[in-house]
Parts: C-alpha cells; sequence; structure tokens
C-alpha cells in the first residue's frame, strides 16, 4: 500500500494537464484531477478551438462578396452571431464531455472543484476535502492580463468575447498580439468596425517584421483601423452601453460597442499556496521548474501556460507527455523549444517557423540570405481581390540551410505545418529546390525561390 492517496494528483484539466494524467494513467500510475471550471481547459473551452471556429465563420464573407465572380448568385446572405455562437458552444460542449471521456476510460479520478496546495503532498479541495499525493502536478494554464487602467472592469477579455448577446457595430482590441489579430480580422469580416490599438508602434513582435506590416496594410486597406503608440490610460462606460476609451496618444477618446483587452496572459498561480509551501515562481508569477519540468520543490511539477515558456497548446501537450513518460514511463526525456512553429489565424493568416530576418542577422550577420516570394494568389487574380501573399526564406551558410521560413497568404497555416519538418531536420535550400512543385497552387512558391 503507498502511503499517498494518488502516486499524481493533477490540477488543471486543460491541455497539459489532461495530457500528463492521461498518459501518466497508461503507466500505471494511480491518477487524479482537479478542474474547476470545464474540461479541456483553454484551448478547448474558450481559446485555438472556438476562436478557430470563428475564423471559419468569419471566412465566408470574404467568399461570399466573390462568389458572383465565380458565378454563383447569392443575394440574401446574412449573418447570424447568435446562431453561430450557440453552434460554437454546443461544439464545444460535445468535445468538453470527449475529454471527461477520455480521462474516465484511462481511470483517472475527476474532481470538478477547485484544488490548492496545503503540503509537498497534499492538496485541499474546494470542498474541504484533503487528498495526498507522491506527485503533484501544476497545469493550471493563464489567465487574460488586465487592462491595468481606471476602468478596467469595462473591458472583455478572450474569455467573454464568444459570449457576446450581440454582434458589436464597433470594437477596440486592445493589444498587438495574436489573439488582438485574430478577433480583428474575425470582426472585421462580421462586419465591426474595428480598431486595434496597440500601446507601442510595433504589433506582433515576435514575427518576421516584414510579414506583419503586409498584414498591416492589408488590414488597412480593407478598413481595419490601427491606432499605434497609443497606451491605454482609462474606459468609461456611457449611459448608452458603449465605451469610451481614453488613449495617451494626443488623439481624442474613441468611443464603441466594445472594449477587448489582448494584452497578454498571465500565468495562473495566485492564491494556490505555491509560494507558501516554498514553489519558486518568478516576477510574473510563473512557476520556475527545469527542462524535466519539476520545480524547487522535489514532489512538485508544472507544465504549460503556468510556466511561461512557450505559450501554445502542442507545446503543453508535449511537455505533459514528456513529464508523464519521465516520472512513471521509466523514460527520462526532455523537449525542445527549437523552431517551434506557429501561426496567427489573421486574415490573411500568417505561420511561422525559425529565425525572422532581423533575429537571423542578429545572429549570423552576413552570413545568411534572404529568398521572396511576393505573389497574388491566383483565386484572387478571378474574383478581382488585390491581396497578396508573401513567402520568405532565410537561409544561412554556404550549404544554405533554412533556419527561417515566415509567410502571409491564404491557408499559409496549412502549408507551413509540412515545409517545418525541413527546418527542424535542418535541410539545406537545395532540398526544396529539389521538389517538383504541386501546380497550380500557392504552396509551389515555397520550392521555386529564386
Ligand atoms: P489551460 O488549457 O489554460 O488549462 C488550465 C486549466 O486549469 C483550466 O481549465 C483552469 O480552469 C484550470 N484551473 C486553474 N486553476 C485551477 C485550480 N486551482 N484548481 C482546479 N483547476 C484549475 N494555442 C495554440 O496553440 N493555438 C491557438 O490557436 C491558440 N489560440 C488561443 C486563443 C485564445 C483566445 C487563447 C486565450 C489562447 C489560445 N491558445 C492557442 C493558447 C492555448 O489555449 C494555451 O497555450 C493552452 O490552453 C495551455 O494549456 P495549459 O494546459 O497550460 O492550460
Amino acid at each position: 500500500m503507498s502511503e499517498f492517496d494518488y502516486d499524481l494528483f493533477v490540477i488543471g484539466g486543460g491541455s497539459g494537464g489532461v495530457r500528463a494524467a492521461r498518459i501518466s494513467s497508461t503507466h500505471g500510475a494511480k491518477v487524479a484531477i482537479a478542474e474547476e471550471y470545464r474540461m479541456g481547459g483553454t484551448c478547448v473551452i474558450r481559446g485555438c478551438v472556438p476562436k478557430k471556429m470563428l475564423v471559419y465563420g468569419a471566412h465566408f464573407a470574404e467568399d461570399l462578396h466573390e462568389a458572383d465572380r465565380y458565378g454563383w448568385d447569392i443575394s440574401g446572405a446574412e449573418f447570424n452571431w447568435t446562431r453561430l455562437r450557440d453552434i460554437i458552444q454546443d461544439d464545444v460542449s460535445r468535445l468538453e464531455g470527449l475529454y471527461a471521456g477520455t480521462l474516465g476510460n484511462a481511470d483517472v479520478e475527476i474532481y470538478k472543484e477547485r484544488a490548492v496546495l496545503t503540503g509537498p503532498n497534499e492538496i485541499k479541495l474546494a470542498s474541504g476535502k484533503v487528498i495526498t499525493a507522491k506527485y503533484i502536478l501544476i497545469a493550471t494554464g493563464g489567465w487574460p492580463a488586465n487592462a491595468g487602467c481606471p476602468g478596467e472592469e469595462h473591458a472583455l477579455t478572450s474569455n467573454e468575447i464568444f459570449h457576446l448577446e450581440e454582434k458589436p457595430k464597433s470594437i477596440i482590441i486592445v493589444g498587438g498580439g495574436y489573439i488582438a489579430n485574430e478577433f480583428a480580422g474575425i470582426f472585421h469580416a462580421f462586419g465591426s468596425d474595428v480598431t486595434v490599438a496597440n500601446r507601442s508602434e510595433k504589433i506582433l513582435r515576435p514575427y518576421d517584421q516584414e510579414i506583419v506590416g503586409k498584414l498591416q496594410e492589408m488590414g488597412e486597406a480593407k478598413g481595419i483601423k490601427y491606432r499605434l503608440s497609443a497606451p491605454l490610460t482609462k474606459i468609461d462606460k456611457n449611459d448608452d452601453g458603449t465605451v469610451t476609451v481614453h488613449f495617451d496618444d494626443g488623439g481624442e477618446p474613441q468611443t464603441a460597442d466594445v472594449v477587448m483587452v489582448a494584452t497578454g496572459r498571465v500565468p495562473n498561480s495566485a492564491n494556490m499556496g505555491l509560494a507558501e509551501i516554498g514553489v519558486e515562481l518568478d516576477k510574473s508569477g510563473a512557476v520556475v521548474v527545469g527542462d524535466d519540468n519539476k520545480s524547487s520543490i522535489d514532489s512538485v511539477y508544472a507544465v504549460g501556460d503556468v510556466t511561461n515558456r512557450v505559450q501554445l497548446t502542442p507545446v503543453a501537450i508535449r511537455e505533459g507527455h514528456a513529464f508523464a513518460d519521465s516520472v512513471f514511463g521509466g523514460n527520462p526525456r526532455t523537449i525542445s523549444y527549437e523552431n517551434i512553429p506557429s501561426a496567427v489565424f489573421s486574415a490573411p493568416p500568417i505561420a511561422s517557423v525559425g529565425l525572422t530576418e532581423d533575429a537571423a542577422r542578429a545572429q549570423h550577420g552576413d552570413d545568411i540570405k534572404v529568398y521572396k516570394s511576393d505573389f497574388r494568389p491566383m483565386k484572387n487574380v478571378l474574383s478581382g481581390r488585390e491581396e497578396r501573399g508573401l513567402y520568405k526564406m532565410i537561409t544561412q551558410g554556404p550549404e544554405e540551410i533554412v533556419i527561417g521560413l515566415h509567410m502571409i497568404g491564404p491557408e499559409s497555416s496549412e502549408i507551413l505545418q509540412g515545409a517545418a519538418i525541413a527546418i527542424v531536420g535542418k535541410m539545406p535550400k537545395q532540398v526544396f529546390d529539389d521538389v517538383v512543385a504541386i501546380h497550380p497552387s500557392m504552396a509551389e512558391e515555397l520550392v521555386l525561390f529564386k
């Protein structure tokens, strides 16, 4: 008999926690998991999944607009926000059920309540129940940052945006990251008047700035406004329900139906007893862990957004899986954070892997070459849409190893995922050149760089 109730107690039923719990159980551990909100976590309930469904919904606006040029008469087409919102929420509930089912099938015991730590091997549930475990895994994710100004309670975040009662006629989205730019594309397509307001001059900082420049150019051309170098100072709620947002940029305050704040996500580690039992947290509140996901306390591990390494679902899943294999599977392993592909599901989408041109230059000086293809997708030519695509390849050294690939254009996230294999495999550009093009396609630009 073990001296503990469980071998592993996971706090947080999101991407990282669910994977860690399931795999640990398959390795033979006795596992329980606590989730205080809904099983599936941010990605499934109020992140990647419902967001991508909105992106799909938004795409119809473009397609319907161009349908005429493709011979379709679609007069009378109308967008219904509440219908799409409710259908998405139904599917989110279906997925939530699947997640709980998968855990149940793997013999993981589920506690649908908040859990906090009361000792290196002890957890207390909201119901008051005290549980002991040999290992505790913190997988509590992140939480949207507040606006940090007077009136911040009048701002919505990504948590609330999926549940809007009606489509806003106008929306100010504060922030310059991927979530801000994705929702800008979504609401613009649905017909809202959209302003992206960002504290600094640059948006989407981690991405290649030439590619980002294209997004901004195309966004402006279609009517998205960018209010840059505009720190948020105050939000007023008006009697008619609108909000007036003040910025420290010398300009006039701006009124809109909704202000959404998307200025980043903070690790979800507050009031969990972590510091009290000696778990080291950094300045942002992230649990400090080593490559083995172990915290400063031997029995406490952490994976996913709460560690603030790379805040992406596939990374949280990999960390959770590596934890389970290492601690319970007899296969200690770490994951690589190099060359992680990522996308911004903006309109059009951006996708990227490896070093940006600026980063490659900073690292390798003149020992790099930059190849570009600036093209008008064939579909846009027939429809008369002016939007162009831009693909960039960065190579290094005489062998021309591909160290960066950056794209903006239709379906770029789908196209880049395959190409990322070559970057992780450290292949030279010659391999791309040797591949015969699939014609006509946008992806063929990847093997035709001159
Ligand atoms: P989470 O999935 O956040 O799960 C943590 C869980 O812990 C939550 O369910 C929470 O309720 C629970 N919890 C917290 N505290 C406690 C407690 N004390 N007791 C019990 N339960 C607790 N990533 C991508 O890769 N691609 C995307 O396109 C993408 N889009 C996104 C869009 C939006 C709008 C947002 C907000 C995020 C998006 N992300 C995307 C990021 C992705 O959702 C996260 O990186 C991922 O969910 C992190 O997983 P996690 O396991 O660390 O935490």
